[in-house]
């Protein structure tokens, strides 16, 4: 099959000019109606942090819907010709701690626990997906939508950008780690700060997760692929301490967020779509098996205002019981790593889907 690059090399350039803009400022106030039920922080901002960029970016809006109806054209044709052989994509991942010596400066333990949650949930290792709905169970002939070994393994890098060997994880203190009002101040602290490589970390060549006391009222966000690649802020994760892993400072019912934060990372948006809360309304996430849904912020199996019953146990809803991303959203994931790989950001692998 022959697909033309060059239109996403355009399409993605187009983009990146915009890839100088300063980060806006976040207000802390945590807005309610974005809150699972029982916490007092925003699950996740980065539908938030994506709409600002959609109503502030001139021609934004345009270049993205674009990218997406190839991205989806591209998916399409790959579904309809499998390629014979599939490859399992290793992303090197660097975790960032930034901290001022208080309880946000997290173990190397609770950060392996959770890399190991990472890498299990992506290789549908987790055994609780044995447990989900019936409606989703693969098991089911009729199942809706059924979990997926998304066939994507995260490492641990072990070379700085300056060829430093080291762990996987940084340390920077800086009392902007309780000050998440602008995430690109608080990756230019980690940038400058950092003990083991002060300068840039490329993240067309690891994966940098960013951790901290604060990040302006959310549990973790992120931004969605598609333009300025090369920045580390738009091109990151940013996680609050007290959701990474399922141990230390975290916690089992928090230890899915850094899962669904990957998955807006590769492209996916909430089950409910991109552009609102949990609960307002019924939307479509652009995923051809999750069925329509208005989201949750518990563990609502029963939850069918749109429909059909809701896969609240999707990781890109809001329910404390997540254990799976479907057949769909791995499609869409790996067509995204593919556009990555076509563009010399990615080196491994040969075809995605
Ligand atoms: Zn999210």
């Amino acid at each position: 099959m022959k697909i033309n690059t060059d239109k996403f090399r355009r399409i993605v350039l187009g983009i990146s000019l915009f890839s100088s803009i300063t980060a806006f400022a976040q207000t802390p106030v945590v807005d309610h109606t974005n809150v699972r039920e029982g916490e007092s922080v925003e699950y996740c901002t980065t539908h938030k942090k994506m709409k600002h960029l959609k109503e502030t970016v001139p021609g934004f809006v345009q270049d993205f819907e674009a990218l997406q109806a190839q991205l989806a054209e591209v998916e399409q044709n790959m579904l309809a010709n499998p390629p014979a052989k599939r490859v399992i994509y290793k992303i090197p991942i660097v975790f960032h701690v930034l901290h001022n010596n208080g309880t946000e400066n997290i173990s190397d333990e609770q950060i392996m626990d959770a890399f190991a949650i990472l890498n299990r949930d992506y290789r549908l290792l987790n055994t609780d997906a044995l447990n989900v709905h019936n409606d989703f169970k693969a098991s089911n002939p009729n199942a809706t939508c059924t979990p997926a070994d998304i066939e994507i393994e995260f490492v641990l890098a072990t070379k700085a950008p300056n060829g430093t060997c080291f762990n996987g994880i940084t340390r920077t203190v800086s009392a902007l780690t309780s000050d998440g009002s602008s995430g690109s101040a608080q990756v230019n602290a980690i940038v400058n700060g950092n003990n083991v490589y002060n300068g840039q970390w490329p993240p067309n060549k690891y994966l940098n997760v960013f951790i901290a006391d604060e990040i302006g009222g959310a549990a973790g966000y992120t931004f969605n692929p598609g333009f300025s690649a090369t920045n580390m802020y738009f091109n990151g994760i940013f996680m609050l301490h007290n959701y990474l892993g399922s141990i230390g400072t975290s916690s089992v019912t928090s230890s899915r967020a850094l899962t669904h934060e990957v998955g807006h990372w590769l492209n996916l948006s909430h089950t409910w779509g991109g552009d609102n809360n949990p609960g307002v309304g019924c939307g479509s996430d652009q995923v051809n098996d999750t069925p329509e849904t208005r989201g949750v912020t518990s563990c609502a199996l029963n939850e069918n205002f749109c429909g059909p019953r809701a896969n609240v146990e999707n990781y890109m809803d809001y329910s404390y019981c997540s254990k799976m991303f479907s057949q769909g959203q791995k499609a869409r994931m790996r067509v995204q790593l593919w556009l990555q790989q076509e563009q010399g950001e990615i080196t491994s692998g040969q075809q995605p889907i």
